[in-house]
């Protein structure tokens, strides 16, 4: 048991420390950097999860590739194995792994699928860097792995994404292709770190839904960086790297990496306690797997309901992923090639999930709160 623990522990440093040697403007550009690394472009296809958010489909398709989308397994919220290897054609050169909310994806499963036919497995690590599945933490199972450090992920370093690279020749070619990208321009370095400074001053669970909804008025209107880019076309984000200020302020929160460990626990057990409804349903997590969350997931039917009456009371309940391509409404899901129908579980589950904070702003008092909202 010990040594397993070491074990374990030396492999999560060894993940920390890579953190900020490849970064990128987003998350989303180091998946891109990773596929393009890996050689895919037009004409290809990359299988990835439905129940994930726009930045996964459209760091595939700056590529040139298209996106395969696979449905969620039965009860939990990561990609099911079975429907992988049902819908692999010939034309997919990459699959990627999302370990959402921080839960870890069915590893060992789906590397039956993909190793026997040589498809590299990239992990998508946006929600966790410190979860284990049999013992080794995530981001080492696959060719690669891509974090994100924008709001709402377990280190917020205002927007900026990484790589890390477990394969030799590959991190060679990811690490060329981060050298070619620019620095973003000081003007919207500048809105970045203005956004950062208001983030760190406004945001606290009890505020949750008044600064997501000015922060969604103000992306809208442009004077804020929002989430997402247009469907059509390529956005500019794909030729940038992670500016200065922001990677240094990565640097500088890596070094507190434990106790954001340690406090993401710890508020996850008293969720684990002090939800005691039965109509709070958890998400399945694999045999082998501890996850450590970046928000802790429940599956509740009256969902609308919930979340009305959590913005009434200024509780913070997210309602993400609200469709299986979050945020795009049915309309839009041909844009990135989602078949209505495709992916079932997917679409079901988009519709019961909720998810509670587990960040460095969450006190006692928001814990009771929301376990007293849960609970009613
Ligand atoms: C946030 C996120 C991304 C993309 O990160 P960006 O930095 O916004 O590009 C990708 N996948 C998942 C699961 C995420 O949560």
């Amino acid at each position: 048991m010990h040594s397993c623990l070491q074990r374990k522990w030396r492999k999560a440093i060894d993940i920390i420390k890579e953190i900020p040697k490849i970064t990128f403007y987003r998350g989303r550009v180091g998946l891109y950097a990773i596929l393009k690394a890996l050689g895919v472009g037009e004409g290809d296809e990359v299988a990835t999860q439905a129940f994930t958010c726009l930045a996964v489909p459209e760091g595939i398709m700056a590529t040139g590739a298209k996106p395969l989308f696979i449905d969620t397994e039965e009860g939990g919220v990561n990609m099911c194995p079975l429907d992988l290897e049902s819908k692999l054609t010939d034309k997919v050169k990459a699959v990627v792994v999302q370990h959402t909310f921080g839960i870890p994806a069915q590893i060992a499963p789906i590397r039956s699928v993909t190793d026997p036919r040589g498809i590299p497995m990239v992990e998508d690590c946006c929600h966790t860097f410190a979860s284990t599945y049999v013992n080794q933490v995530v981001g080492i199972f696959g060719v690669g792995a891509f974090y994100s450090f924008e709001w709402g992920k377990p280190i917020v370093a205002g927007i900026g994404g990484c790589a890390v690279i477990n394969d030799p020749d590959l991190r060679r070619k990811v690490l060329d292709i981060a050298d070619s990208m620019v620095s973003p321009s000081w003007k919207r370095v500048i809105k970045i770190q203005l956004q950062y400074w208001a983030y760190e001053r406004l945001y606290k669970p009890s505020n949750y839904w008044k600064v997501r909804s000015a922060f969604q008025k103000l992306a809208r209107s442009g004077a804020a960086e929002g989430n997402y880019n247009p469907t059509e076309g390529i956005a500019d984000d794909f030729t940038f790297n992670m500016a200065k200020p922001l990677r240094d302020r990565l640097v500088e929160k890596l070094k507190s990496a434990s106790e954001i460990v340690e406090r993401a626990k710890r508020i996850a057990e008293k969720y684990d306690q002090g939800v005691v409804n039965k109509e709070m349903v958890r998400p399945t997590v694999p045999d082998g797997a501890i996850p450590v969350y970046a928000r802790y997931p429940l599956l509740y039917e009256d969902k609308a309901r919930l979340l009305a009456r959590a913005e009434e009371s200024n509780i913070e309940i997210a309602d993400w992923y609200r469709t299986p391509i979050h945020p795009l409404g049915e309309e839009n899901w041909r844009t990135v090639g989602l078949e209505k129908g495709s992916c079932p579980r997917a679409e079901q589950l988009s519709k019961r999930i909720i998810s509670l904070p587990i960040n460095q702003k969450v006190k006692q008092e928001d814990i009771d709160r929301t376990l007293g909202l849960l609970n009613e």
